[in-house]
């Protein structure tokens, strides 16, 4: 995507470092509990606290969702892996440190495919994925003059998965945290839920010149909306263009995203990696992990958003944007398979994604709340495909599904829905409807064509929109030309 300056083109880099709660019942390096809304300071064990004496023990089922999601995202394993300490001080940080890697990452290069609006598709780079512990939280908001602190996080297992500055647009940012929160859930590594903070990212930006170098890129953390995300770039895109083009440089520096007047502002001065005074934590040995074990858990992946779109492409000969579209989340594909399952898959697809997904979002819910289950919906399409009820008809018994609750079948019973197939009710509805119409007859007949959508339109409000259409259609056809 080219931005027009004053002064020519200009191209925007993106690059964007997740930070992705691992589902875990207990942190990182301690037995603490990690359910999201605990009371403040209920999960902490003393390493947590920063007790003196107390030494980290790995969690091996975090290690294990780590090398999950590193396969997830086609990435090298690192059999040999080094947790460091990444020094800092920070009130809700009581240990003095982060234990975290840096040279030497559990996981190395992988990439990630965009599905990108119009239906095409791109790959970005992912760096690297590391595992280390979250800070604690500290609330301002609390008490007019104290700072509170809240360790229950502090020691939750994180993975930092860092994309490559791959990314040129905000669209293409946000398609890239869609697809990795998909393949996150798929997994069932990472619950992805931004709202509550298990999923937040750092994005990096900076302009150039197409097809230039890279210009000085600034940080703006702890993004915590897809949308945001989006805001974020454009503003900082925006201010960097025109900060260059009078003239300016650009400081690197670590920002902050404003969600009140959607600006970002800037916090720090960017740190080097240096000032961290990293070194390799002396509490615990490096993480050297078998062949074998990494092998056995790549045998037990599910089937990822990207397979399964390709599969559904060629299975049920769906398009890329409808197949893309019903993969995003598990549920959905997994609802969509059960509906299609003996039915015409293209039928089915344009009922998830066009009625069903609509009233969805209308309602505000999700596809695992749906009122109208994915067996119900097959049974509508049923009656549909057997001609026991029209198109138009079909619509009407989905809302009062979506209401009731009850089956298509009930409601077709109950309020007498069935098509009309019998030919002679319909011949004798048409029959009325021409003798009640003898003027428009002769129009049509001399040659007024656009007449026939108002015979049908008569015919079906005769019938209370249920006589079948083709049946109409080719009646009245026979009868006008006769
Ligand atoms: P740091 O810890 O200093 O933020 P990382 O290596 O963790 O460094 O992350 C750097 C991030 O910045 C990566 O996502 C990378 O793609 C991105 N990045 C690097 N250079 C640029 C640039 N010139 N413009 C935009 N993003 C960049
Ligand atoms: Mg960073």
């Amino acid at each position: 995507m080219l931005i027009k300056g004053e002064t020519g083109d200009w191209e925007v880099v993106i690059g964007l470092e997740v930070h992705a709660q691992v589902i875990s019942n207990a942190k990182l390096f301690s037995g603490a509990a990690t359910a999201f809304g605990a009371d403040p300071n209920t999960q902490v064990a003393l390493l947590d606290a920063g007790l003196p004496g107390m030494l980290p023990v790995i969690n091996r089922y975090c290690v294990e969702q780590a090398v999950r999601t590193g396969l997830g995202l086609k990435a090298q394993i690192n059999l040999h892996s080094v947790f460091d300490r990444k020094n800092y001080f920070y009130a809700d940080l009581p240990l003095g440190y982060q234990i975290s890697q840096y040279t030497q990452p559990i996981v190395g290069k992988g990439s990630i495919v965009l599905d990108l609006p119009d239906g095409s598709s791109r790959t970005v780079g992912i760096t690297r994925l590391h595992l280390e512990m979250d800070a604690g939280k500290s609330l301002h908001d609390q008490h007019p003059s104290k700072t509170y602190v809240d360790l229950n996080r502090a020691g939750v297992a994180l993975m930092e998965i860092v994309s490559e500055p791959d990314m040129r647009s905000p669209e293409e940012a946000a398609a890239y945290l869609r697809k990795l929160r998909a393949i996150l859930r798929y997994l069932g590594t990472c619950d992805g839920n931004m709202e509550e903070g298990s999923m937040r990212c750092d994005v990096n930006v900076s302009v150039r010149r197409p097809g230039g170098p890279f210009g000085t890129r600034t940080e703006t953390k702890n993004v915590n909306s897809i949308r945001y995300v989006m805001m974020a770039i454009e503003y900082e895109t925006n201010r960097q263009i025109e900060i260059l083009e009078s003239g300016g440089t650009i400081d690197q520096e670590t920002r902050l995203f404003d969600t009140v007047k959607f600006t970002t502002r800037s916090m720090r001065s960017k740190e080097e990696a240096h000032d961290y005074r990293y070194f390799p934590d002396p509490d615990l040995l490096p993480l050297v992990l078998d062949q074998a074990w990494v092998d056995e858990i790549r045998s037990t992946l599910p089937e990822l958003p990207d397979e399964k779109k390709a599969r559904f492409m060629e299975q049920y000969k769906l398009s890329a944007y409808d197949a893309g579209v019903l993969v995003a989340e598990k549920a959905s594909a997994d609802y969509y398979e059960a509906v299609a399952k003996g039915r015409d898959p293209k039928i089915a697809s344009n009922w998830v994604t066009g009625e069903l997904f609509g009233a969805l979002n209308r309602l505000g819910k999700s596809i695992e709340e749906s009122p109208v289950s994915a067996a119900d919906l097959g049974g509508l399409l049923d009656l549909l495909a057997d001609n026991t009820i029209s198109g138009r008809i079909a619509k009407d018994v989905f809302a009062a599904m979506l209401e009731t609750g009850k089956s298509a079948a009930v409601i077709v019973e109950e309020q007498g829905l069935r098509q009309v197939t019998d030919t002679g009710a319909i011949e004798a509805a048409i029959d009325g409807v021409l003798a009640a119409n003898a003027d428009k007859v002769a129009e049509f007949r001399s040659g007024k064509d656009k007449l026939f959508g108002f015979f049908v339109g008569q015919v079906m409000k005769q019938t209370q929109g249920k006589a079948n259409p083709a049946l109409v259609n080719e009646i009245l056809q026979a009868k006008l030309k006769g």
